[in-house]
């Protein structure tokens, strides 16, 4: 079984963990906590990066809003998955401060660590931080 229990449903799984490296910036704060996933939620993860964000490399970052046509004060996204036997995936996107608790955030660090994040995001700057540590 993993050692550690996957960072958003909590339970233990056989194989190896999925790690994704997702960040939001908001201006001079940046919010960057690792999280490992079991592969349903890394398969959830993925699919919901692929409808929301763009893939980085192909250099098409949207400046609106995903989820609305907002282009004024947006946060940045950027999502890295290391997914065992898979090739490393990058994603990046854009949210308004309207959508980035609500879709955002949950989806990124899961329900349980949201409202954390979410003060992370008003308080910052953290960088670095790892919250899957015990
Ligand atoms: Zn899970
Ligand atoms: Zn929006």
């Amino acid at each position: 079984m993993s050692l550690f229990p996957c960072g958003h449903c909590g339970q233990r799984y056989p194989g190896r963990a999925a790690s994704f490296y997702p960040a939001i910036v908001r201006g001079t704060i940046a919010v960057r906590e690792k999280v490992r996933l079991c592969p349903a939620c890394t398969l959830r993860l993925t699919l919901w990066a692929d409808s929301s964000m763009a893939h980085s490399m192909d250099g098409q970052v949207s400046l609106t809003c995903s989820w609305c046509t907002e282009s004024r004060e947006l946060l940045f996204l950027f999502l890295t998955a290391f997914v065992p036997s898979e090739e490393r995936q990058d994603w990046a996107g854009a949210v308004c401060e309207q959508h980035v608790a609500q879709q955002v955030v949950p989806s990124f660090w899961g329900p349980q660590d949201a409202a954390q994040a979410i003060q992370k995001l008003e308080n910052g700057p953290v960088v670095g931080v790892d919250s899957q540590t015990s």
